[in-house]
């Protein structure tokens, strides 16, 4: 399978190493990674099987890259289940997309199923009208599946909005874990600027990370890879055989994170 509207097999290289900060949920992940690659013995021992993981927050700040890191340090095929494009038109259609979703994970088990903004599947339960009719029957469907999946499938929910989900969701059990991806913090920033100058070969010690952590207060992950990729392209531009961090820090300087944007265009 590639791609059948609703859902999508991804190639994935990214690691664990990829994502800077967040050393929690990087934590749990291992743990889980360790249960899951000596199962039998795990669950001889009493382990509990795994069934998934919800991250909820901010845009831009490593939930896409957690769930991509996560099916590579499993060493598992990624599906994608994007739940924007699953809401269809017609009657039944959402459903069917759901349910013919959920038989190609179970086929395609042991395999980590990807649900991208999982929210977008709940917005009309509460509200009244038929969009929230067909969003309560998807919800159940969704939970009941979720709570008696027999086979190998790891979900990872992720969503930016969590008051936009119904609470019977998040309640202890569904999900094993919840965590909740805020902007970076300072000691956090300085990570993500190692993990992408180190990807782009132009980590060096003349790069001062603690100083472009300190100038970037409110920038998310997203922020901080775009300033790296236009200081690397500047300073090929100049014509600069390395890149340091006054470079980097005039970027910052000439650059809103993108939070601060949209708090402008809110105004
Ligand atoms: P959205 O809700 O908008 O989909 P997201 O939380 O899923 O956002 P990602 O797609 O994971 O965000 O992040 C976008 C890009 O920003 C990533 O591909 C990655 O390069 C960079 N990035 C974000 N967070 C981190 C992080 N913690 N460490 C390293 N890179 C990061």
């Amino acid at each position: 399978i590639r791609k059948s509207g609703t859902l999508e097999m991804l190639t994935v290289n990214e690691r664990l190493e990829s994502i800077g900060g967040l050393g929690r949920l990087k934590h749990w992940l291992n743990q889980k990674a360790q249960v899951m690659a000596d199962w039998p013995a795990a669950r001889a021992f009493g382990v509990e099987p795994p069934k998934g993981v919800m991250i909820v927050g901010m845009p831009g700040c490593g939930k896409s890259l957690t769930a991509k890191a996560t099916a590579a340090l499993f060493n598992l095929p990624l599906l994608k289940l994007d739940m924007g494009s699953l809401m269809g038109k017609y009657v039944g259609e959402s459903e069917a997309n759901m349910r013919r979703a959920i038989q190609v994970a179970e086929a395609v088990s042991p395999c980590v199923l990807w649900v991208d903004e999982v929210e977008k599947a709940f917005v009309g339960i509460g509200a009244g009208g038929d969009g929230s009719e067909v969003a309560t029957r998807l919800f159940g469907y969704f939970l009941t599946w979720m709570q008696d999946k027999t086979k190998h499938v790891f979900v990872i929910a992720t969503a930016n909005d969590i008051s936009a989900l119904p609470p019977e969701l998040l309640r202890k059990g569904r999900f094993d874990e919840i965590f909740y991806v805020d902007f970076p913090s300072r000691e956090e920033r300085a990570d993500i600027f190692r993990v992408h100058l180190h990807k782009r070969g132009k980590l060096s010690a003349q790069i001062q990370l603690d100083r472009l952590a300190q100038a970037t207060e409110g920038y998310s992950g997203a922020d901080i890879e775009s300033v790296v990729k236009e200081a690397i392209e500047q300073a090929f531009v100049d014509g600069r055989s390395a890149l340091d961090s006054d470079r980097l820090l005039q970027v910052i300087g000439n650059t809103y994170p993108l939070r601060e944007v949209m708090k402008k265009k809110l105004k």
